[in-house]
């Protein structure tokens, strides 16, 4: 098994979103002038395995809009087919899309691909919902043209600290887990690669370790109680597991990936 993580240009967000306030200013601070943070990757994975070419998300776009708590920056070479080239692989070869969630940095690149794309039923149903048609709205971020991803039930039981998760590869090595939290259907991928490790294809779970580490829910999604106990769940999971967590927006996770660092090794998860 490879992993690649394929980089589709950058994200600049808001204090208020990285370090949210709690209570009604946790949303609303991001509509308030604030500070910016240096550029943050936008990552998507590319899992060689079993011969086939599955893509986790397919990163921006130089359509993905800018909102008012994230500014993107991204190239037309910087899309998908040029971050696969610089990885050494092709659009062609690309068998699956598993989508973690639908935000347009996740899944603009959508109109690129040529192959099966799947995402949670939960978030399927989730994106159809008067709110976050509302948010597309207000952000005026539209979903990409031809969205249509064939849903996916998380039903395959627990996997090590997650009470649901879906096997995506016929060896189970390659397993979606409910992360609800950031979206109420967001999911994770975890890997489990040739040494044994858990590499976790973390999605917008948390934007860095250090907030996993913080159990801090984020400033978007709509429950925090739900978010923090997907954070504990992720917790607990590394500590039962060697796990190497690699969140899209986090600036070490292409870092984390090549030297196979596991979550323990960075800090201590009690
Ligand atoms: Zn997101
Ligand atoms: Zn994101």
């Amino acid at each position: 098994m490879k992993i690649h993580a394929l980089t589709t240009g950058t994200v600049s967000v808001k204090q208020s979103f990285l370090y949210p306030a709690s209570g009604v200013r946790r949303q609303l601070n991001l509509f308030l002038p604030d500070a910016w943070s240096k550029p943050l990757p936008i990552h998507c994975w590319a899992i060689e395995h079993d011969g086939l070419l599955r893509l986790v998300d397919t990163g921006a776009t130089t359509n993905t809009q800018d909102v008012v708590f994230a500014r993107m920056s991204v190239s037309g070479d910087q899309e998908l087919p040029g971050a696969l080239a610089a990885a050494g692989l092709s659009l062609e070869d690309v068998s699956e899309v598993v989508l973690t969630h639908h935000h347009g940095d996740h899944v603009d690149g959508l109109p690129h691909v040529h192959a099966p794309v799947r995402i949670s039923d939960v978030e399927l149903d989730f994106v159809a919902t008067t709110f976050p048609r509302l948010m597309r709205r207000i952000l005026r971020q539209p979903l990409p043209s031809g969205f249509a991803p064939e849903p996916f039930a998380l039903d395959s039981g627990p996997f090590g600290a997650f009470a649901r998760s879906r096997a995506l590869s016929d060896d189970g090595r390659i397993i979606a887990v409910a992360t609800p939290g950031h979206t109420p259907g967001h999911i994770s991928v975890i890997c489990v690669d040739d040494a044994g490790r858990h590499v976790m294809l973390a999605g917008d779970a948390t934007d860095s370790l250090e907030q996993l580490h913080a159990l801090r829910a984020d400033a978007v999604g709509p429950d925090v109680k739900v978010h923090v106990a997907t954070l504990e769940a992720i917790r607990s999971h590394c500590a039962q597991h060697a796990t190497v967590y690699l969140p899209s927006h986090d600036p070490d996770s292409a870092k984390r990936l090549a030297g196979a660092v596991t979550s323990a090794e960075t800090a201590p998860v009690t």
